[in-house]
């Protein structure tokens, strides 16, 4: 029975976790420790999230006001992508998350951009069917004036480091046991399972489950249980990232974005003090002081101005899962930072983890179930990123060229496919059994046809559209319009955060 849980590693991951499982079973006497090493750091960057994180927040029974000013928290409508097309008039557009309001004109969006991948000449960009893209446009709160009742998903963006603070603080309290220790040697039993892990300076800690936080190197799932990792490099080149802050506007946007550049794109995440930037890049294509000097500019930011650099192992391990050690966050696998996906991993992840073992009278009797469900995450959080980049038209670069060249999984092929011939694509992700909890049918449309990845892009060739087409875009204009009035701007409803 797991009653003695040994958490290696104090990053985000290892707090989400710990705190998690403590608030879960809390009455249940277990005894929950956290190792980190006051030697190794954390990776220090993942400040934007996808919506479920809220979920996470409210099963923790921890509300904005209490944890958002402490962690330097603003809200996310979406991501806006610039640049990744060079189609006419398709430079940039927005992923919203989900929205009552845009829930009205979906059918309208998925009908108008239906005709136009069948070459008809209809409105073809997503952004005018979206009130939450105009809320990005006019650096608007997802949070609605009171009395409103059209509600929008939304997500976050923190200082990740301040988030662990505060989630160490609250673990604390709820009787997680903390040690400051480097990890140097890990005892098997004579099942090959861990028995304890024994730290530089000779402490032996004993546990029944081990979850590995410990970041990249994977510390316990990948080096002592030697599970098989499975790159994802043969697809998604970038390996690297260049980060730098920059101060904040006067006026907070309300979404990422996440704009291309010669050999990889940067994100651009606002904090309530700071912008968090960076650059993620192929380091097959671009030198970590070309990629400094390209983010600088970008920026503009004086050359010399000092950056960090960070490593990524883009990849997953076969199972998150071995023996009696659960790995989560970046110890688990990450699929590159794109979509900001890497905490919904984790959040989800030990949900799943606590429920697969309280289900199973906390054994590991679910663990091949828990391992199916992560790799189904894994598969089509994969597929969605990939997408990106098979539907880019950057022409400047070979990177550019590189990162759509490979050949598309059986799945993407059939999506790309059927959407290219104008058909369906909600068949072809239904029949692929392509999670759509994540990535919803919308998202995916969002993707192909924000980019302009239309089979005709030349607009003379495209045919009038029948007559009897129900898609008044002057009408859905002036209803994202009206809609948007009733939002509150972005950093007014920050400063009026309160219990
Ligand atoms: C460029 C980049 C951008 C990203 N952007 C996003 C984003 O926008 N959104 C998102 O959700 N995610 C993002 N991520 C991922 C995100 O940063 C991580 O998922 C998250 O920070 C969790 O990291 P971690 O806790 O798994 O690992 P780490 O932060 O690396 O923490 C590892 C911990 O293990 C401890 N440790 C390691 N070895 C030992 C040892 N031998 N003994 C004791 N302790 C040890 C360390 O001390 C540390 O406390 C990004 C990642 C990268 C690389």
């Amino acid at each position: 029975m797991y009653k003695n849980i040994v958490v290696l590693g104090g990053g985000t991951a290892g707090w989400m976790s710990a705190v998690y499982i403590a608030k879960k079973w809390a009455h249940k006497n277990f005894r929950i420790q956290v190792i980190e090493s006051d030697a190794i750091g954390t990776i220090g960057v993942g400040e934007g999230t996808v919506p479920s994180i809220a979920d996470f927040f409210d099963a923790l029974g921890i509300p904005e006001h209490e944890w958002m000013p402490k962690c330097n928290a603003t809200y996310k409508n979406g991501i806006r992508f610039k640049q990744w097309s060079s189609v006419d008039g398709h430079e940039d557009y927005f992923h919203p998350f989900y929205s009552e309001l845009d829930a009205f004109h979906k059918q309208a969006l998925l009908t108008s951009i239906a005709l136009r991948t069948q070459g008809f000449n209809t409105y073809a960009h997503p952004d005018v069917f979206s009130v939450v893209s105009k809320l990005d446009q006019e650096d608007k709160s997802p949070i609605s004036s009171e009395n409103y009742l059209f509600k929008s998903a939304y997500a976050y963006h923190f200082d990740a480091g301040l988030l662990a603070d505060f989630l160490k603080s609250k673990a604390i309290e709820l009787g997680v046991e903390h040690t400051v220790a480097t990890i140097s040697d890990v005892k098997l039993d004579n099942t090959g399972a861990i028995a304890s892990i024994i730290s530089n300076d000779g402490t032996e800690f004993l546990g029944d489950l081990f979850i590995d936080c410990s970041g990249f190197k994977s510390m316990l799932l990948g080096r002592a249980l030697g599970v098989e990792y499975i790159s994802f490099n043969d697809t998604l080149l970038n390996d690297a990232a260049v980060t730098v802050a920059t101060e904040m506007d006067s006026s907070i946007p309300s979404a990422t974005y996440s704009t291309a550049l010669s050999s990889g794109w940067a994100w651009q995440i606002p904090l309530t003090h700071r912008y968090g930037n960076g650059y993620v890049y192929s380091s097959k294509y671009i030198s970590p002081e070309q990629a400094t000097i390209e983010l600088l500019e970008h920026l503009n930011l004086p050359e010399g101005t000092p950056v960090n650099h960070v490593k990524m192992r883009v990849g997953r391990f076969a199972k998150g899962w071995e023996k009696n050690c659960a790995a989560l966050g970046l110890a688990q696998g990450f699929v590159e930072p794109l979509e900001a996906t890497a905490l919904h991993f984790v959040t989800q992840s030990v949900i799943d983890l606590v429920s697969a073992i309280e289900d199973a009278n906390y054994s590991d009797a679910n663990r091949d179930i828990y391992n199916k469900k992560l790799e189904a995450r894994f598969t089509s959080t994969r597929d969605y990123i990939e997408l990106h980049y098979l539907a880019n038209s950057r022409t400047d670069s070979k990177y550019w060229h590189a990162a759509r060249s490979f050949t598309p999984n059986r799945r993407l092929q059939r999506l790309i496919n059927a959407w290219q011939r104008g058909e369906n694509i909600a068949h072809v992700l239904n029949e692929e059994k392509v999670s759509l909890q994540l990535f919803s049918l919308e998202a995916w449309v969002y993707l192909l046809a924000g980019k302009g990845f239309y089979s005709t892009t030349n607009e003379r060739t495209l045919k009038v559209a029948p007559d009897n087409v129900n898609v008044n875009i002057e009408r859905i204009k002036q209803f994202v319009n009206i809609s948007a009035t009733h939002f509150k701007s972005h950093k007014l409803s920050l400063e009026n955060l309160k219990p």
